[in-house]
């Protein structure tokens, strides 16, 4: 990218996951100053892989070639198959045949160690631009229009605009939505999942070459295994996930035991039985999702990743829409027409127009393809042909998004903003204490 010129403005990003990163690194290579807070005091040595389509791996490389770098270095092709994604497989069969493979030009599906790459990223960011320990707890509207960020430290500072980055249970998407309005909080999705990292040479002790070393999914009555390497093919990555109706514990995970995991997947066949046989020490993750916010953004506030749309991971498409989010924004607020900070407001309504319609259908077929894999969709049920050719159309929308028409059709929306030929009203929405 040649010289940029610098904008009259900065905006604070809160959450240095890998949406918020995103966005930041973006913003500061199109001449956007921005500050990054984060509420954890360091990030944890523990995690787990996360995979990637095309969509994901270009509109990255977009936001920032150096960020897709590390990926890059990072990531290693899930499946020893070119093209290949994953293959779903009869997890009730003894030999979990295939149902389909699916092939995903351009990517096959990449995976990582989320908390590595995180800290890759990091590595990025300018000196005195990122801040580890500061959970915001509360944003106070100035009369300029910007916020004053308020820490749980105690500490405050300003910004002319603040984009929420801070992950599924975000306090800002609160903020924004009000903290009365149920949509301000997740929703449990009536699943929950077990999570774990297993070196490769054990798994592939238990499950056999072929089927660690590849993407696969099992699916069974009520419960699915997905399974696929990650770090360069070192280390298997485990989601085993359950249907359960309703989750009853205060905490979103809770330990459970060997034994109840056996029983929880004793009906399932052999396959299944043997991947979450090498679940070690496990935990029960419930699984949590924002399945409608009327707005992604308000005056000079905005939220994206998992903070607007946190979804199931049926599809592996959550952090591939925060990176989408990463790229329209970014190119909305570097737009020539965004030139002080009382422009921003209409970036952010147009970012809202063309991300939330998206982001919400990938939230709400995630959810429906838990039950595809759980056989119990409405359309699907245990038809095995109905599964495969449900599963064989469920991702070209999502993988083979044109990401330039997506910035186009933004920057369209924002120049109608700018002329006031857009149908699209400024939102009026529960407001924020403004400060006196
Ligand atoms: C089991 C499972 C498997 C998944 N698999 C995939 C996959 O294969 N592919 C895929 O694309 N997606 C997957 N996802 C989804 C993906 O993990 C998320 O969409 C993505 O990580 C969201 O990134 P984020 O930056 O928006 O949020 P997060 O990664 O949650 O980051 C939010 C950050 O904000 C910080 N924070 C929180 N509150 C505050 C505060 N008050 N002040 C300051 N900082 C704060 C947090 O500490 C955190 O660092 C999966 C999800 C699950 C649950």
């Amino acid at each position: 990218m040649g010289s940029v010129q610098e904008k009259p403005f900065t905006i604070a990003i809160v959450g240095a996951g890998l949406g918020g990163l995103s966005l930041a690194r973006g913003l500061l290579r199109r001449g956007i100053k921005c500050q990054v807070y984060e509420a954890a005091p360091a990030f944890a040595e523990i995690g787990a892989g996360l995979s990637f389509a095309v969509n994901s791996l270009n509109a990255l490389k977009a936001v920032d070639p150096a960020c897709h770098e590390m990926f890059v270095k990072r990531c290693n092709e899930m499946s020893e198959k070119k093209d290949v994604y994953m293959t779903y497989r009869d997890g009730q069969a003894d030999n979990a045949d295939p149902i389909t493979t699916l092939y995903c030009k351009g990517s096959g599906q990449q995976a990582v160690h989320r908390t590595l790459l995180v800290k890759d990223m990091v590595t990025l960011m300018p000196e005195g631009t990122f801040h580890m320990n500061k959970r915001l707890q509360d944003l106070v509207k100035e009369q300029s229009g910007g916020y004053t960020l308020v820490f749980q430290d105690g500490t405050k500072v300003e910004a002319d605009a603040v984009v929420g980055a801070d992950g599924i249970k975000s306090k800002t998407r609160q903020i924004l939505l009000g903290e009365d309005n149920p949509d301000a909080y997740p929703k449990y999705s009536g699943e929950f999942g077990y999570r774990s990292l297993i070196p490769m040479d054990e798994a592939c002790e238990v499950l056999g070459d072929d089927f660690a070393k590849n993407g696969n999914v099992n699916v069974a009555p009520g419960g699915l295994t997905t399974t696929y390497p990650v770090e360069k093919g070192k280390m298997l990555n485990i989601v085993a996930a359950r249907d359960q109706p309703t989750w009853d514990s205060p905490d979103w995970v809770v330990p459970a035991d060997e034994d109840t995991v056996k029983e929880e997947f004793k009906d399932c066949g052999p396959k299944m039985q043997q991947v979450v046989s090498l679940l070690k020490k496990p935990q029960k993750w419930s699984l949590w999702h924002h399945p409608t916010a009327s707005t992604f953004y308000s005056g000079r506030l905005a939220i994206i990743g998992d903070a607007a749309h946190a979804s199931t991971p049926h599809q592996g498409a959550g952090c591939g829409q925060a990176f989408e989010d990463a790229l329209v924004m970014c190119m909305l607020l570097a737009h020539s027409s965004v030139e002080t900070a009382d422009d921003i407001e209409r970036a952010f309504a147009a970012y809202d127009a063309i991300r939330r319609p998206r982001t919400l259908r990938v939230v709400e077929t995630s959810r429906e393809n838990g039950e595809v894999c759980m056989m119990k969709g409405a359309d699907t049920g245990e038809d095995l042909e109905k599964i495969k050719t449900n599963l064989d159309e469920r991702f070209e929308w999502i993988w083979y998004e044109n990401l330039e028409k997506q910035v186009d059709k933004a920057v369209q929306k924002l120049k109608q903003l700018n002329e006031g030929t857009s149908d699209a009203a400024l939102p009026v929405l529960p407001q924020m204490v403004e400060a006196s």
